[in-house]
């Protein structure tokens, strides 16, 4: 059965691809500017590993920096370092159920 060829584009098309995205989500570009993106970066590259899966042993690459305590609640921490968590976007996805269904900002025990 045939495929479609992979699209390969190069740094300035992802860059601009990424703009019209910033710019079709005004309200999200207030949280994540671009000094969110530089402590995102900063804190991912000194954090790369998700620290949920890391509390089951399991190691897993972090690829979303989540806040703790979320900016809707805290919007003071929203560039705190303290507040940050790298974690898989796997656990941000659960964490974020959570949130949305209990208002904890936290994965579920998932030893029991
Ligand atoms: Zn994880």
């Amino acid at each position: 059965m045939p495929t479609k060829p992979p699209t390969f584009r190069n740094k300035a098309q992802l860059e601009r691809i990424a703009d019209r995205k910033r710019q079709a989500r005004p309200e999200t570009n207030k949280i994540y500017d671009g000094a969110w993106r530089r402590l995102r970066r900063h804190h991912l590259a000194a954090n790369p590993l998700c620290v949920e899966c890391f509390k089951l042993d399991k190691i897993v690459e972090a690829t979303v920096v989540d806040h703790i305590q979320p900016v809707a609640i805290a919007p003071d921490r929203r560039l705190d370092p303290t507040n940050f968590r790298s974690c898989c976007q796997s656990c941000r996805s659960i964490m974020s159920q959570n949130w949305k269904a209990n208002g904890i900002n936290e994965v579920p025990n998932r030893r029991s």
